[in-house]
């Protein structure tokens, strides 16, 4: 398959006519072709009119249609083997085994959606009977989600795969029965045109109709705001910058009629070590912490940016083993020369607070946009003190907060940011004092860990990968997992509709032999 540079707008192949953008390998600096051309206001209007002129019919189609449908994006993804992985190899500078990975587990969300709508659930059919002999009398009310209409996505740059074109925010608004407008990310362009044409090819092999997915390119902020504040637009999924989310986020506030924005942000992931856990294994922690750390260069969402350790021996030997695996850690390559550049000035500001030290580093860098790994440490009442110390540093950064007691590490649990994840580290001695803490960071994270590393994040029907603000926009939304469908899902409830015009999920006799709530109690018959 070849890469021309165009955008996919439904069944075409546009060439933009804004200003040219340039595929740049971060490993050496040099461009790769084809020059892109990104579009503007009108290819959007073309895109979005598209969209909304396919969203009655492809929410029709049954759901069965629908995952075979992303079944064969998962294959056309697979099908493309060394192509895809060179080009993304190339644009991210990611190692070509991480990047397999990636393309595997973007297959398995897909087939996961596949399973989530032929389980039924995700329609949440709901029939209270009607009570015509109570008074008042209660009318026939039946409920069931239905898709929200056309959705915009932002492919982020640190999963050119999995949170890209084909990643989990796509797969889920088609599963839900939405069309799809992908704004490329500019970091991996000739990536995301490769899996933007398995999903175009599919839109036709389908029979489907061509506004079910489109592709736009675009640097600048101009080409992402007039998607979102396209009327048609009716929900947006985006993984990237604190900055960049809340931009879209007051897009979306500002229009006429306000939409959802789901944004995943930042997130600094902090890891409690508790005294038991520290004696009984610090130094493994410490070594496990740092693989952790380094893994992708840091470029996870779920990094661990955050260690936060009580005063006494069994610190010193987690610091010691700490510092001696980050000494081994060789720099490497980051996704993008502006990601690189803001991970400088990031670890540059940290160094720049008062009483928080750099503690140990990684090997120095030797080529061009190499993050060297480094790791500082402060006290926890100064890292309560200046709020800079909380901000994400996207790469390899992490800081050992040191406090006095238990009571410490509580309050500071307790004053941190929302978060992606929350680790603790405890042994059985440990549980009474992780109770404690477990009960602040469930309302602080997503997702709270025991014993092992935030990253890695499990795609299932049981993962959260979201959490409070500044970690996403909205707290109540996964972007991972199987529940991640919820976010482009809307309740309709039918009062009173004659049995011939109900919607086949709800029809009596349950044609579907659909999961549903009778009446206050489960039944599937
Ligand atoms: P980004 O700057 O937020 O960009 C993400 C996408 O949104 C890009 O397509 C970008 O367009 C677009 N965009 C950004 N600001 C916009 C605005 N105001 N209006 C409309 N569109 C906008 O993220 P990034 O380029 O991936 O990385 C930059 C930084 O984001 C990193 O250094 C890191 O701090 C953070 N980041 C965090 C995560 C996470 O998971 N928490 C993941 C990736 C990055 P362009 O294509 O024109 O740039």
């Amino acid at each position: 398959m070849n890469i021309t540079g165009d955008m996919l707008i439904g069944a075409s192949a546009v060439r933009g006519t804004e200003a040219k953008l340039q595929a740049i390998d971060p490993a050496t600096g040099d461009v790769i072709g084809p020059d892109f051309h990104g579009g503007g206001a009108a290819e959007v209007e073309r895109a979005c009119a598209l969209a909304e002129a396919a969203f009655d019919e492809y929410r029709a189609i049954s759901p069965e249609r629908r995952a075979t449908f992303l079944e064969a994006i998962a294959s056309g993804i697979e099908a493309l083997g060394d192509t895809l992985i060179q080009r993304a190899q190339r644009e991210s500078g990611l190692p070509v085994a991480r990047l397999q990975g990636e393309r595997g587990r973007t297959a398995n969300q897909l087939r996961l959606f596949a399973s989530v709508l032929r389980d039924g659930r995700w329609q949440s059919a709901t029939l209270d009977s009607a009570l015509p002999e109570r008074t008042p009398p209660r009318p026939d009310l039946r409920m069931q989600k239905i898709p929200v209409g056309p959705v915009a996505v932002f492919g982020a740059s640190n999963f050119p795969l999995a949170f890209s074109v084909a990643g989990g925010d796509t797969a889920a608004a088609l599963a839900a029965g939405c069309p799809v407008i992908v704004k490329a990310h500019s970091a991996h362009l000739g990536t995301s045109e490769l899996v933007g044409r398995v999903i175009q090819r599919a839109v036709a092999d389908a029979g489907l109709p061509e506004g079910v997915f489109s592709l736009l390119v675009g640097a600048g902020v101009n080409i992402g705001t007039a998607l979102v504040t396209h009327p048609v637009i009716q929900a947006v999924g985006f993984t990237g910058s604190r900055a960049g989310g809340l931009a879209l986020v007051q897009a979306a506030n500002n229009r006429p009629q306000p939409i959802p924005v789901y944004a995943e942000m930042s997130s600094i992931n902090p890891m409690f070590l508790l005294p038991d856990a520290m004696s009984n294994r610090g130094p493994q922690i410490a070594r496990d912490f740092v693989e952790s750390l380094v893994l992708g260069v840091g470029q996870f969402c779920t990094n661990p940016g955050l260690a936060i350790a009580m005063e006494g021996p069994s610190l010193d030997a987690f610091r010691e083993a700490a510092i001696a695996a980050l000494t081994e850690k060789a720099a490497a390559t980051m996704l993008t020369p502006g990601i690189h550049a803001a991970y400088e000035k990031g670890v540059a500001q940290l160094g720049d607070i008062e009483g928080l030290k750099q503690i140990g580093a990684g090997k120095a860098p030797a080529g061009p946009n190499q993050a060297r790994p480094v790791l500082f440490e402060t006290t926890a009442q100064r890292f309560a003190e200046d709020h800079r110390a909380q901000a994400e540093v996207f790469g390899p950064s992490s800081v050992l907060v040191v406090c006095q007691d238990q009571a410490e590490m509580v309050a500071l649990a307790t004053r941190l940011e929302g978060q992606l994840t929350a680790t603790i580290q405890a042994d059985a001695p440990d549980y009474e004092s992780a109770g404690r803490l477990l009960t602040v960071l469930e309302r602080k994270a997503g997702r709270v860990l025991f014993n092992g590393y935030p990253t890695g994040v499990e795609v299932s029907h049981a993962m959260v990968h979201g959490g409070p603000f500044p970690a996403t926009s909205d707290t109540r939304a996964t972007s991972v997992g199987a529940t991640a469908i919820e976010r482009f899902l809307r309740p309709v409830c039918y009062q009173n509709v004659p049995a011939a015009l109900l919607p086949e999920a709800l029809k009596d006799g349950n044609p579907l032999g659909l999961w549903r709530l009778q009446d206050g109690k489960l039944s599937h018959r």
